[in-house]
């Protein structure tokens, strides 16, 4: 997609929150508990290798995608760390995986037979398999099919079997009891192994900040990175977490509506009286979500309704009082000591930050600073 390098709007990055809320979880480590920065979904909409860098810098040792392309996009940029694909990958891809380094995961017996006839010579692929204690995504559901899938690993160098994971569905949540079953569950495949592999990761950022006696020997650090609380407001993190994104445009066409006139499509807003009027290039192709009027942002401190439907390039707000075209205009972060954060964005939106962050399109440039 075509970057608006040509317009105000622009995400900016703050790549020392990043490394705050990186070196900070770190520091919290025991000794030789590695951790593995999730990038996937182009570092949760904060830009894939820029996030791997600072990861880098800030102690991650490892990266996570979701995807074989995501990995890849890594490795084209230099990275020379482990990388592990989280979602199951075609197996006729399991070659180039393995000429690339990089890790898959395994959730069935089949896959690693199929995956074994596309290996070529002294081509070894890294796997992690991926146990089902309860999310009911991916994984093996039973003790036994691990015992097998173990055993037949033994047998094979095709394959190096680097680890095995689980992931939790409520590791963000007061309650702990459905935490406890598949902790329960966990424990029960872990007795069927004969040997632990290099790497037993069972947490995302969630468990490993509320969680963190059950960190195995490395974490899958994903959205507290980005300095965003994993359980929305439920559960307080051990340490104040930085969020890195902010969202900033400039109004480009001021105008005075007069009372009785209408706003946008569908002319669902109608001024009451006379009424400054900013429009500001913004809208649902850049993420930012048509089911966002009638929310604000802010402008010199102040908050200022979105007015009328959002469009897909466009949204109007109303101002005060009159402002010179250019003024800047804060729609995600801070202003003059008010804020507004991803989770009210994400509140108002009835979902959750992350969808929030990860659907900023690639249209919005992102400027990166700190
Ligand atoms: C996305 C993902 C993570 C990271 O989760 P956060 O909540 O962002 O920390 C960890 N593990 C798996 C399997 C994932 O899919």
């Amino acid at each position: 997609m075509t970057i608006g390098i040509h317009r105000p709007t622009q995400l900016i990055i703050d790549q020392s929150a990043i490394y705050h809320n990186i070196a900070k979880e770190k520091s919290r480590l025991k000794p030789g508990v590695e951790l593995f920065q999730v990038v996937k979904a182009n570092g949760y909409g904060h830009g894939l290798t820029q996030v791997a860098r600072t990861a880098e810098k800030a102690g991650a040792t490892g990266f996570c995608v979701a995807i074989l392309d995501e990995a890849l996009t890594l490795r084209e940029a230099g990275f020379n760390q482990p990388v592990l694909v989280l979602g199951i990958t075609d197996p006729k891809y399991a070659d180039l995986m393995a000429s690339n380094h990089i890790a898959a995961t395994v959730g069935a017996i089949d896959w690693l037979k199929a995956a074994d006839s596309y290996l070529t010579d002294n081509h070894q692929l890294a796997v992690h398999i991926a146990l089902d204690t309860g999310m009911g995504r991916i994984g093996f559901q039973h003790p036994e099919e691990l015992g097998k899938a173990v055993q037949y690993l033994a047998q094979k160098n095709s394959f190096n079997f680097e680890g095995i994971f689980t992931h939790f569905s409520k590791a963000d949540a007061v309650d702990t009891d459905y935490f406890q079953l598949q902790i329960n569950r966990w424990k029960a495949f872990m007795a069927v192994l004969p040997t632990r592999p290099k790497y037993v990761h069972v947490s995302n950022s969630a468990t490993s900040l509320w969680h963190d006696v059950c960190n195995g020997n490395m974490i899958r650090f994903g959205v507290a990175a980005y300095g965003l609380n994993p359980s929305g407001g439920e559960l307080t993190p051990p340490f104040t977490l930085k969020p890195a994104m902010s969202l900033k445009t400039e109004m480009v066409f001021v105008k005075e509506l007069p009372k009785g006139y209408s706003v946008s499509y569908g002319a669902t807003y109608t001024a009451k009286e006379d009424e400054w009027v900013a429009t500001l290039p913004i809208g649902y192709a850049d993420g930012y979500e048509r089911r966002l009027q009638g929310f604000h942002v802010l402008v010199n401190g102040e908050f200022c309704e979105i007015i009328g439907r959002v469009c897909m390039d466009q949204l109007m707000i109303r101002l005060p009082h009159e402002y010179p075209v250019g003024t800047a205009v804060t729609l995600v972060g801070e202003d003059h000591g008010q804020s507004i954060s991803l989770q009210d964005v994400a509140d108002y939106c009835d979902t959750i930050h992350y969808e929030i962050a990860c659907g900023f399109t690639q249209r919005l440039k992102r400027t990166y600073i700190n």
